[in-house]
């Protein structure tokens, strides 16, 4: 079998190489943390991401190369084009690396955006709250993730600290309107090597600060705003000429459109419901993808909500694996249904914030799988 080298060893790479593994493809993690997640199920070579001998050395042990996070150094990137396949390509990451090459990119694929604006200066900053109005959102243009690198302007009086907070990372900066949105939704495209193009159905996301909390499925949006999302994700996989997975963020407005928030090229928390609850889990369909097979099917054969273990709640999952009928489940025919699939990421360290694994919870009715988690009172109701 072929084997795929993985830029970084977190848990996207873990997952993707446990889903690569019955295809018969063997896993090579690059990742600088001994004992990384993708590296105890996968061969890893323990080094830094930008180490270019060691991206050399990945490249000379696997035939393609895919990468589970965007960040990816434009160098390392460079390099491993030249010396291996990387179906993805590096233009993918330059567009979706930094926000406002990104927001340009959806605007040609057709989407709508949030109003923005470069942000260079204390000066253009104020100008610019002015022009879009408050709230507002200023966010560094790279390097953000799990809502780091972002400031809620509520007024104007905020400017100056939002802008001392914000220019200290030395980033460049972009200001957003802050979109009033019933629900946030996502939808994970995937587009194969040979020009095929699949979506899987949008999950409704709701945060936590900053980070993913839940991903309910079916979404609770009309059924046309399911088929718009579907549509418009997939068009922006074809537009950006992507190969591989393209997850696709987006705010479903209080005044009914889709606005597409960012856009990530890989496998997305997201997407984890669909490990049991597809056709397809979305890490096989990027292997797939990424290897030139057919995409497997990505229908959704049963209602689920998927549940994210952050460091604070690693203790009361892992006692609730030994015991998961201990939740109170009312006696309804749909909520003794439930059926909680546990996946760990096996880190070692469980601090505050950090995802440790998540639960999908199979289900009859999403209301149901919602009631489960407060039931257990490891998240406590906000
Ligand atoms: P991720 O972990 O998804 O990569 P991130 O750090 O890149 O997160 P965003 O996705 O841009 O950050 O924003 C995080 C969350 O903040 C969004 O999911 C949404 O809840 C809220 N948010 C961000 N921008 C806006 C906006 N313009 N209008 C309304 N809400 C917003
Ligand atoms: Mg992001
Ligand atoms: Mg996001």
């Amino acid at each position: 079998g072929a084997s795929i080298g993985v830029l970084g060893g977190g848990q996207l790479g873990r997952m993707m190489a446990l889903a690569g593994a019955p295809l018969g493809y063997r896993f090579v993690a690059l990742d600088p943390a001994p004992e990384a997640p993708c590296g105890q199920v996968a061969a890893q070579i323990v080094a830094a991401y930008s180490d270019k001998d060691a991206a050399a050395e990945l490249a000379e042990r696997t035939d393609v190369i895919t990468y589970e996070f965007e960040n990816v150094d434009a160098e390392v990137a460079a390099l491993l084009e030249e010396r291996s396949y990387v179906p993805q390509g590096s233009r993918l990451l330059y567009t979706t690396q930094h926000r406002l090459r990104e927001k340009a990119a959806l605007e040609a694929a057709g989407a709508t955006v949030a109003p923005y604006a470069a942000i260079g200066s204390e000066a253009e900053l104020d100008e610019a709250v002015k022009r879009l109005g408050t709230p507002c959102v200023l966010k560094t243009a790279t390097g953000g993730y799990d809502g780091k690198g972002q400031f809620v302007i509520r007024n104007g009086s905020e400017v100056a600290l939002a802008y001392a907070e914000l220019s200290v990372t030395g980033a460049e900066l972009v200001l957003e309107q802050f979109i009033s949105f019933r629900c946030e939704i996502s939808v994970i495209a995937a587009r194969s090597s040979m020009g095929e193009t699949s979506t899987f159905p949008p999950a409704e996301n709701i945060h936590r600060g900053g980070i993913l909390h839940a991903s309910i499925v079916p979404a609770r949006v009309p059924a046309d705003v399911l088929a718009e999302a579907e549509r418009l994700a997939a068009r922006i996989a074809e537009s950006f000429g992507a190969v591989g997975l393209l997850a696709v963020e987006m705010f479903y407005g209080e005044d009914g459109r889709l606005y597409v928030n960012e856009v990530a090229p890989r496998p997305h928390n997201s997407g984890h419901y669909t490990m049991e609850a597809c056709a397809t889990s979305q890490f096989e369909q990027h292997v797939r993808a990424i290897c030139g097979l057919p995409l497997g099917s990505p229908e959704l054969r049963t209602p689920v909500v998927m549940v994210n273990v952050l460091g604070e709640h690693l203790d009361g999952v892992t006692k609730l694996m030994l015991s998961p009928d201990s939740v109170g489940v009312e006696p309804t025919e749909t909520a003794a249904a439930i059926r909680p699939k546990f996946h760990l990421y096996g880190k070692d360290e469980a601090k505050t914030g950090r995802k440790m694994g998540h639960i999908n919870l199979l289900c009859g009715d999403t209301a149901d799988a919602l009631a489960w988690i407060d039931r257990t009172g490891l998240w406590p109701v906000e």
